[in-house]
């Protein structure tokens, strides 16, 4: 055992690099642990919550493969077929590290209109937010981030210690807007960065273009997280990357595309910018070479894409009519998914999900009001209707 460590410390196997390793499931040594992991960690993570809860429903919906998993807003198609046949030849390469700018990069460059040194790949587009958050930002910096958002924001930036300003958004009967008016307001000489999620998770909402420059315009940095945006086709937030060299534009494959196991994503933004990101990454260690020759091959399929898309707008609308004529107050969406303030019924979201997942389908509780709902294939639709047409007349 290392010199410096307290000696209350009983090692269950032979310590690693000087540390002990402990068996977590062994009570006694999980306390003895804790008091001197205490010493040790870093102030965050005394706070962070942890992933395994924040995943659950990927478990739970794991260890029963019947039910219907409309908690994740994954596609719940299968990719395009020129999808398998990319992994299957990605089996030829598989032993060899990918090069810096494979021709995935190469053709996301293309469709910008930029140079591939201002796109940047990632194992999902998780990691390049993140990245960017560590570019950017230590304990006790300012971030603008509205709020309800998609909560890895938060959690990442908590990890960080950032000091986050939260702007809330506004509700309505049936939408929810962000309040721009605000979110320019709340930006001040210590602001270093704003993150904007357009559409945004969970609510569903979406910026305009107008109001996306408004906010380039006051914020140092502006992260646009647009993993929905396929969804959201009469907003087109592909030029403000020539107009802006501040802007960091997120974008996935989790999605529209039907890769979210794979995980695949992107950012575009000023070369000068990126250059920086990508310090922030593991060199080598990001995204595998199945990946990338998935990812290449489903950005191919222009066909596959548009029908997806075109289906889940459909579907979206639908769902959403048919959750409002069950009595839900469901909001307006421009993701593959609908949220729903379900805050009068007792119990709040997180008992109304326990009953809807009595009823065979998995959807996720975001927060005590809101519960929030993949759009899936028809079949599944049906199946999550049905579900919700049950609960609400057990009441
Ligand atoms: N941004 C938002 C708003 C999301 O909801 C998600 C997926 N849950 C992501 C990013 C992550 O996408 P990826 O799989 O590319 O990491």
């Amino acid at each position: 055992m290392a010199q410096n460590q307290p000696t209350s410390i009983r090692a269950t196997h032979e310590p690693r690099y000087g540390l002990p390793t402990v068996d977590p499931h062994a009570e006694s040594d999980h306390r003895a642990a804790t008091e001197w992991l205490n010493t040790l960690l870093v102030p965050a993570a005394h706070e962070l919550p942890s992933n395994s809860e924040y995943l659950a429903h990927l478990d739970a919906a794991a260890a029963d493969r019947t039910l219907i998993r409309l908690a994740s807003n994954e596609n719940t198609e299968r990719p395009s077929p020129r999808v398998r046949d990319a992994l299957v030849q990605a089996y030829e390469d598989a032993n060899l590290s990918p090069a810096t700018v494979p021709p995935l990069r190469l053709a996301l460059a293309e469709r910008y209109g930029v140079t591939s040194d201002r796109v940047l790949l990632g194992a999902g587009s998780t990691e390049l937010i993140e990245a960017t958050m560590r570019t950017f930002l230590r304990a006790g910096d300012e971030v603008v981030l509205p709020a309800p958002s998609w909560p890895v924001f938060r959690r990442r930036l908590d990890a960080l210690e950032a000091r986050i300003v939260e702007v809330p958004l506004v509700v309505g009967e049936h939408s929810y807007a962000y309040d721009v008016e605000q979110l320019v307001r709340a930006v001040t000489e210590k602001t270093k960065l704003m993150i904007i999620c357009t559409p945004n998770n969970p609510t569903g909402n979406s910026l305009t273009v107008a109001d996306v420059r408004r906010c380039a315009d006051v914020a140092p940095l502006l992260l646009v997280d647009a993993a929905y945006a396929d969804f959201d086709p009469d907003v087109d937030l592909s030029p403000l990357v020539h107009e802006y060299d501040n802007i960091v534009l997120s974008r996935t494959f989790s999605k529209a595309y039907c890769l979210a196991g794979l995980r695949v994503g992107y950012v575009v933004g000023a070369a000068a910018v990126l250059d920086y990101v990508d310090r922030f990454l593991v060199p080598g260690s990001s995204i595998s070479s199945a990946a990338l020759h998935a990812g290449h091959a489903a950005l191919g399929d222009e066909d596959y894409h548009r029908r997806q898309v075109e289906r889940i707008r459909r579907e979206r609308e639908r769902v959403l009519e048919g959750l409002r004529g069950l009595g839900l107050r469901a909001f307006d969406s421009f993701g593959n998914f609908v949220a729903a303030d379900v805050s009068d019924r007792s119990g709040g979201a997180p008992m109304f999900a326990a009953a809807v997942r009595d009823q065979g389908i998995v959807i996720r509780v975001m927060g005590e009001r809101l519960v929030r709902i993949t759009v899936g294939r028809p079949e599944e639709n049906d199946r999550l209707l049905s579900a919700v047409a049950t609960v609400t007349s057990a009441r």
